[in-house]
């Protein structure tokens, strides 16, 4: 397959033979049948690969994960039911009870309350570093019991970008792998495999389905780590499996080891697949993905610059905005353009933000984002409503703070729309 990404897009993962679909094939069967006892036997002890459960694997999904490994330059990939899937699977994959691990506290609050909560009650404890802390202070951080680093490529909602090459460097210092998710940048505009990234994840929910229809996740694993080389750290990579007759996954699948226990052990626990009828769906929306990509990145600066000019608006986040903190970084690891999401605070707070949000006719106030259409969230009203100011800086979200998700409509109409939201505000 050609190193292109727009290639990539389109026609990575499934090459039809003589004869065949142009499109994939949506294998809607929750079992496959063998001719013989002994053929099934050898696929439950990963004798033998292929398909028997699509709890497991289906062949529909891994076109499409062959795909999108295709497109972050990995060895090995697979879907999950959700964003929250992924990134669950990805860290559980390598960490236990008893075990410890390092995120970045600019990510999206649902994985915050994943790492935060849900997993301490499983055992697994995270610390959260901010994405400016220095090398020394972040060295500080590790413990003998630290099994990875975590850490968004851009923060939704906060639009930080991240260090990845830096975080990178200081994981594998300690004998750990990086996980990046690349949700909002995608590997249109990002790869973080090549700055150094071992596990990449993605909901694909965001703009690689890109038009509101299927939840979904990723996982790509880049090969490069080595497990063996820190088998200490890793006992459930490194050791038998006794579900599987004492099976070693580094021993036995090499660079596939990640992807296959995640696949074989969490999947079959846990199930959170992915229907095959939603990842034809994504395939729908990545074979246009690189052409979207574009246009949100074009339309969103439009809108950031509009935003920044106006006297409504108190603050703006844009990473590709030359005034934005991350601009440098921006123009490093997203040199063609970051994503369509930003925040900006309106000038009055929680009051003036419902007033800009009264009368919107092309913006779409939803929970969604990185969507074909533009809308928004202001997290003080919808997600963190219960809370009261105090409560909501301590989490980290402005009271004034409004998520926008600039869709593919024309631009000057969603100038002109926003435009009018903010005379509303007197
Ligand atoms: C939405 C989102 C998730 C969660 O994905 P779902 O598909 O909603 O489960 C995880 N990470 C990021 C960056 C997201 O934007």
């Amino acid at each position: 397959m050609s190193n292109q990404i727009e290639t990539r897009c389109v026609r990575g993962g499934y090459t039809p033979k003589n004869g065949e679909p142009r499109q994939i094939p949506i294998y809607q069967s929750t079992t496959f049948r063998y001719e013989t006892s002994e053929e099934m036997g050898k696929l439950f002890d990963l004798e033998a690969s292929g398909y028997f459960y699509t709890r497991l694997q289906n062949p529909t999904n891994d076109l499409v994960a062959a795909k999108i490994t295709e497109m972050e330059g990995g060895a090995f990939g697979m879907l999950t039911s959700s964003g929250q899937a992924a990134n669950f699977f990805a860290v559980f994959n390598i960490c236990e009870s008893g075990d410890h691990f390092l995120a970045s506290s600019s990510i999206y609050g649902g994985t915050y309350n994943l790492f935060g909560y849900t997993l301490a009650k499983m055992g697994i404890e995270c610390t959260f570093y901010d994405n400016d802390i220095s090398d020394e202070e972040m060295e500080k951080l590790f413990r003998p019991n630290t099994k990875c680093v975590f850490g968004e490529t851009i923060s939704n909602p906060t639009v930080r970008v991240y260090d990845i090459e830096r975080f990178a460097k200081i994981a594998h210092n300690h004998g750990v792998p990086l996980i990046v998710d690349n949700t909002f940048a995608t590997p249109v505009k990002c790869r973080p495999i090549e700055w150094g990234a071992d596990i990449v994840t993605h909901s694909t929910t965001k703009y690689m389905d890109g038009h509101a229809s299927g939840v979904g996740g990723a996982i790509i694993d880049s090969g490069n780590f080595d497990w063996a080389a820190h088998a200490d750290k890793f006992p459930g990579l490194t050791t038998p499996d006794e579900s599987y007759h004492g099976l070693v996954y580094t021993e036995k699948f090499g660079k596939g080891a990640f992807i296959t226990k995640a696949t074989s052990q969490l999947m079959r626990d846990f199930g959170a697949i992915q229907s095959p009828q939603n990842a034809y769906y994504l395939n729908i929306g990545l074979e246009s993905l690189h052409v979207r990509m574009d246009r949100h990145c074009e339309n969103a600066l439009k809108v950031a610059k509009f935003l920044e000019e106006s006297d409504k608006v108190a603050w703006i986040q844009y990473p590709d905005l030359a005034s934005d903190p991350d601009n440098t970084m921006a123009k490093k690891y997203l040199p063609g353009g970051s994503c369509g999401v930003m925040c900006f605070g309106v000038k009055g707070g929680r009051e003036a933000c419902l007033k800009f949000m009264s009368d919107l006719k092309l913006v779409s106030i939803v929970t969604h984002v990185a969507d074909a259409q533009t809308c928004l969230l202001h997290p003080a009203s919808h997600t963190h409503r219960q809370m009261s100011e105090e409560e909501l800086l301590a989490a980290g979200v402005k009271p004034d703070l409004i998520r926008l998700s600039i869709g593919l409509e024309n631009a000057d109409d969603i100038i002109e729309d926003i435009k009018k939201g903010l005379d509303n505000v007197r």
